[in-house]
């Protein structure tokens, strides 16, 4: 027959049990802390005790629970409060601190009980000691016994089990923390997908760049707010998302464009660490999302370049070779006529390869940001005069005239970059107005400290859509002449850089089939338009 169990032992199981269910319910450490020392005190017939535990390395232990002890009382048990004390209580399980006994009596006083016992256990989770129980009696109680020790032992069990899960929680707490600043924080756009590629997680980076607030993306598919297509408008979402075949690579790369809300077409570079499943399912992915749209484009000028470079280059040298070889015939005579169109043509042709190569140059400067101006005091009207004076002779269609009144006063810029402006815009009024017509250039004084010039041509026209296009590196606009006249799209790209180089400014105003003027402005003295 099994002897019954005593009603004090039944009380510990209850008690202990109690705490163990509280633990499970993600009781706040300080209120199980409470109940632990409460359920302590009273199964062991004490009338007071506390719990305190270790925070850091050489600081006093911190009271975190307390039953029976008012907190104004505590500043008695500091010496019970120093580190030292724990360590002595895990090595040899004994501590003693001399005045004790008076500051038993101090607190018996206030309280109206005389305590004058005390048991002490250290709270131990594995070797790291973190704390320590104390629980005091009254003199008139019985002293404590080895059972009543091993009673507040299985208390203090308890008790370090919770403030170690409490400290792991708070430790995984601090590091998801930690962990969702650096994604927050990220310069990429981050996005967490889970098993069903649904949107859990997404940066402020990703917000930015997609111009979407987080809790529109939150919950759904990235396909849904992705919507990526090849640049030829083919979906890349559906067929070719990496996650849905087990790639070669750790991680999976996919590149598409994306229209944002507002209408921005971006490139993005998205790459992904994946989580799967033993039976090669999707768990969970972390997106890493690169907007890429500089670098496209870069990639888009380097081979625009490289075919207009060829195409413009090859076309003169073709001319020139053409010409040259005919010339040079020995089997021919050619007349002084012929031979002197012929000559012009290679003369005309070297110009155009020598225009060409100086906008090649001055654009690669640009881009490697070494544009460098030498101003100085700059004379417009002679400027103009001597540049219709070269350009007369090119075009018998044209006829030039020079607007520029005697007193405007002198640009403050650069001769060569300023002259490299006028001609590539003569260069276009002639070349867009193939029916002839009249080019004027001419200027005027603005303000106190600026000049406006200009130059008007007859010609065909700049549809209003293209007033800005047209000032893009390698943009031309789309139509007949433009397939059937040479150019690489530099030219105004050229003059726009230029002109704010300066601190000015460049503008077209035009109808299509009357022509069109095109405006800049520059600083007449030092220090800017
Ligand atoms: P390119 O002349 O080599 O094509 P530009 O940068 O000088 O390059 O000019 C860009 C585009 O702007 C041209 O292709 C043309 O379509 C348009 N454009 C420039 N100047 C004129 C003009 N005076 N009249 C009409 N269209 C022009």
């Amino acid at each position: 027959m099994l002897a019954p169990i005593s009603d004090y032992r039944l009380r510990q199981r209850e008690y202990l049990l109690r705490i163990a269910q509280a633990m499970t319910s993600r009781l706040d450490l300080s209120d199980l802390l409470r109940l632990v020392i409460e359920k302590a005190v009273e199964i062991l017939n004490a009338e007071a005790g506390l719990i305190a535990l270790r925070e850091e390395d050489d600081f006093p232990l911190q009271v975190y629970a307390r039953y029976g002890l008012d907190k104004e009382l505590l500043n008695l048990f500091t010496p019970l409060l120093v580190g030292e004390f724990l360590d002595q209580l895990v090595q040899s399980g004994s501590w003693a601190t001399p005045d004790l006994t008076h500051r038993l009596r101090v607190a018996s006083s206030v309280l109206g009980v005389r305590l004058r016992q005390v048991v002490a256990l250290p709270l131990v989770v594995g070797e790291e000691p973190m704390g320590v129980i104390y629980v005091f009696r009254s003199s008139s109680s019985p002293g404590f016994s080895g059972n009543d020790r091993q009673v507040l032992a299985a208390f203090a069990d308890q008790a370090a089990i919770a403030v170690h899960n409490a400290r792991l929680y708070q430790r995984l707490l601090a590091e998801k923390r930690h962990l969702d600043t650096i994604i927050e924080n990220s310069a990429d756009g981050v996005m967490i997908l889970d098993g069903q590629w649904r949107i859990q997680t997404a940066n402020r980076a990703l917000e930015q760049m997609l111009g979407r607030h987080r809790s529109e993306m939150l919950g759904q598919t990235c396909s849904e707010i992705l919507q990526l297509t090849t640049p030829q408008g083919a979906p890349v979402c559906t067929g070719s998302c990496p996650l849905e075949e087990l790639g070669p690579g750790p991680h999976p790369y996919v590149e598409g464009v994306h229209v944002t809300p507002d209408g921005r077409r971006i490139h993005l570079g998205i790459t992904y660490s994946v989580l799967r499943s033993p039976d090669g399912s999707l768990r969970e992915a972390i997106a890493n999302v690169r907007d890429i749209t500089r670098m496209k484009e870069a990639e888009e000028v380097k081979s625009t370049f490289v075919s207009i470079v060829s195409h413009e280059l090859k076309t003169p040298v073709a001319i020139i070779k053409g010409y040259a070889s005919t010339l040079r015939r020995e089997d021919a005579q050619w007349d002084h006529q012929t031979l002197s169109k012929g000559l012009m043509v290679i003369e005309d042709e070297s110009d155009r390869l020598d225009n060409l190569i100086s906008n090649l140059l001055e654009a690669s400067r640009i881009q490697a940001g070494v544009l460098t101006l030498n101003p100085a005091p700059l004379d417009l009207a002679s400027l103009a005069r001597k540049l219709v004076a070269e350009f007369r002779p090119q075009s018998d269609q044209h006829t030039f005239e020079v607007e520029i009144p005697a007193d405007l006063p002198p640009a403050w810029a650069d001769y060569e970059r300023v002259r490299m402006v006028l001609s590539n815009l003569l260069t276009n009024a002639i070349k867009y107005s193939p029916q002839g017509g009249t080019i004027r250039i001419g200027g005027w004084a603005e303000q106190e400290r600026v000049v406006v010039m200009y130059v008007a041509d007859e010609g065909i026209g700049v549809p209003e859509a293209e007033f800005e296009h047209i000032f893009e590196r390698f943009y031309r606009v789309d139509n007949r002449m433009s397939r059937t006249t040479a150019g690489a799209g530099l030219g105004l790209y050229l003059c726009k850089a230029i002109v704010e180089a300066h601190g000015g400014e460049i503008w077209v105003k035009s109808q299509i089939g009357q022509g069109a003027t095109f405006f800049f402005s520059l600083p007449t003295r030092e220090g800017g338009a």
